[in-house]
C-alpha cells in the first residue's frame, strides 16, 4: 500500500518510509492513497469479536504486504493488552473507554502500535533507533512507556522542570532501562526548540537515527481507528446507528474514526467535541480555517490552536466543506459547561468522566437536541478521571479511585538529569 502526502497527491511512499521520516518532504501529513475497505466480517454487527481479532483484522488491510499474518497477529497482542470496553449509561447513550492501556490515556493505543511497527523494522534493518520527544506530559509519557524495553530502541524525553504533574513526571521518570528523562530548565517551548535544533544537527544526525515518534505519525494513526470498529460490535443487537462524538484537539482521534467509517465501519454521524480551542467547529460553520495561539483549559490535552490533522481530514473529504459537514458537526464547549457536566454525569448515571470525556458528552448532547432520528449515541472518554483528581473531585464532590498503575509509581524513585535549554548540551548527551 502507498501513502501520500496531504500537499501533493503525487508524492507517494511506502508505509515503512511513512513511519520513519512522519513527515513528508514537503512537509504534508502522510495518508493511504486508497483506503483499503473493511472485511465484512468487521462492518457487521454483533460478531462479538474480541478487541485483538479486530485490531489484528483491521490492521491486515493496511499491513498485508508488510509482514505475514503470525508476526502481525503477535505484534497486535503485545501492543494492546487492554482493551477499549463501551459503557452503557442510559439507553443508547454510551462512552467508549479509552484509557485502560498503562498511562491511564488514549495515546497508549496509538504509541504503543507505533513502538511495535518500529521494533519489527529496526530488527529487518538491524539498526538502532534514537527516539527523541519533547512533552508537556502526557503524550511523552505514553511514548516512554510504549517504547519501555524495545530492543535496538533509545527514549530521550525533555519535559520542563516544574511544568508537570507529580504523577505526570514519575510516569517520565521512573521507567528507566532504555528510558531516559531530561529535566530541562525552562517551559515546554524551550523543550521542543532544542528537539527541533537537534533534528536539523548535521553532527547529531550523521551519528544517529533520530525518530520524533511524534502524533502525527501514520503508524500512530491507524490503531486509532480499531477501536471504533470494537465500540460497534459491543453494542446490543439491533441497536440504532452510532453517532460517536469525539473530544478533540489535534483531531487525530477523529480523522481515525472517519478511516474507519470511510472502510466501511456503519457510522450515522461524528460529533468534533473541542474546548475554547475552536478552530475546526468554526471552519465547519463558517467554512474558514483561522488557526490561533491556544487557550489553557481544563481538559489540557486538547488545547491546540492550530490542528495538524485537519489536513487529513481535508484529504479524506476532498478539501469539501459541505461533504466534510455530512459527516461532522463541530461544538465548542466552555470550562464552565465542562465542569456542570461532570457533575451532571456524575449525578444522573453514577458514572466519574474525565473532563475531556466531559466536553465530548457535551457536544453529543447538543447534536442529539437538534436532530429527531434515534441513534446509539457515543462519547469517547479519552483520559482516566484520576489523571485530573482535582478537577473532577471540585466539580462532583466524588472521591477519584487512584488506579495501582498510577499511585504505585509514587513509591518509585525518580531518576532525571537536569539540563539547561541548551542544544550543545542536549548534544553532548546524545553523542555520548
Ligand atoms: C491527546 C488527547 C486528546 C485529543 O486527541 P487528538 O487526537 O489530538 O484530537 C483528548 N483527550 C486526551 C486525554 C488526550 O490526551
Amino acid at each position: 500500500m502507498k501513502f501520500y502526502s496531504t500537499n501533493d497527491k503525487s508524492l507517494t511512499t511506502s508505509f515503512e518510509e511513512a513511519i520513519f521520516k512522519g513527515l513528508a518532504k514537503d512537509k504534508g501529513l502522510f495518508l493511504p492513497q486508497k483506503l483499503p475497505q473493511l472485511p465484512t466480517s468487521l462492518t457487521q454487527s454483533n460478531s462479538r469479536l474480541s478487541f485483538t481479532e479486530i485490531a489484528f483484522q483491521a490492521a491486515r488491510c493496511f499491513l498485508h504486504d508488510e509482514m505475514p499474518d503470525n508476526v502481525l497477529l503477535e505484534l497486535i497482542e503485545n501492543a494492546f493488552p487492554f482493551s477499549a470496553p463501551i459503557v452503557e449509561l442510559s439507553k443508547d447513550l454510551y462512552t467508549l473507554e479509552l484509557f485502560h492501556g498503562p498511562t491511564l490515556a488514549f495515546k497508549d493505543f496509538g504509541a504503543r502500535f507505533m513502538a511495535s511497527i518500529f521494533e519489527f523494522y529496526l530488527a529487518r534493518r538491524s539498526q538502532e533507533l534514537t527516539v527523541l520527544v519533547a512533552t508537556s506530559g502526557d503524550t511523552g509519557s505514553a511514548v516512554a512507556q510504549a517504547f519501555h524495553n524495545k530492543p535496538g530502541i533509545n527514549v530521550v524525553i525533555l519535559y520542563p522542570s516544574k511544568k508537570v504533574s507529580l504523577i505526570q513526571e514519575m510516569q517520565l521518570t521512573t521507567l528507566g532501562g532504555n528510558v531516559k528523562a531530561i529535566e530541562i530548565e525552562g517551559n515546554f517551548d524551550d523543550c521542543q526548540r532544542i528537539v527541533k535544533e537537534a533534528f536539523s544537527d548535521p553532527d547529531i544526525s550523521s551519528k544517529l537515527v533520530l525518530t520524533s515518534a511524534n502524533s502525527i505519525n501514520i503508524a500512530r494513526l491507524i490503531p486509532q481507528s480499531f477501536y471504533y470498529i470494537s465500540a460497534f460490535h459491543q453494542l446490543p443487537v439491533n441497536s440504532p446507528p452510532i453517532v460517536f462524538s469525539v473530544p478533540s484537539g489535534n483531531f487525530g482521534n477523529l480523522t481515525a474514526g472517519i478511516m474507519a467509517h470511510l472502510m466501511g465501519l456503519p457510522v450515522s454521524h461524528f460529533v468534533a467535541s473541542t474546548n475554547a480551542n475552536d478552530v475546526v467547529p468554526q471552519y465547519l460553520s463558517s467554512g474558514i480555517f483561522e488557526t490561533r495561539p491556544s487557550i489553557a483549559t481544563i481538559s489540557n490535552a486538547m488545547d491546540v490552536g492550530n490542528p495538524s490533522n485537519f489536513a487529513r481530514l481535508m484529504g479524506l473529504f476532498q478539501s469539501s466543506k459541505d461533504a466534510i459537514c455530512k459527516s461532522v458537526s463541530g461544538y465548542s464547549v466552555s470550562d464552565e459547561e465542562t465542569k456542570l457536566a461532570l457533575k451532571e454525569i456524575y449525578e444522573k448515571y453514577g458514572y466519574l468522566a474525565d473532563p475531556h470525556g466531559a466536553v465530548g458528552y457535551i457536544g453529543l448532547k447538543r447534536y442529539i437536541n437538534q436532530k429527531t432520528n434515534i441513534t446509539s449515541n457515543i462519547f469517547l472518554e479519552t483520559a482516566h478521571p484520576a489523571k485530573f483528581y482535582d478537577t473532577v473531585n471540585h466539580s462532583t464532590g466524588a472521591n477519584v479511585d487512584i488506579p495501582e498503575r498510577l499511585s504505585k509509581l509514587l513509591d518509585l524513585q525518580k531518576q532525571s538529569y537536569l539540563m539547561r535549554p541548551e542544544l550543545k548540551l542536549l548534544k553532548e548527551f546524545l553523542m555520548a
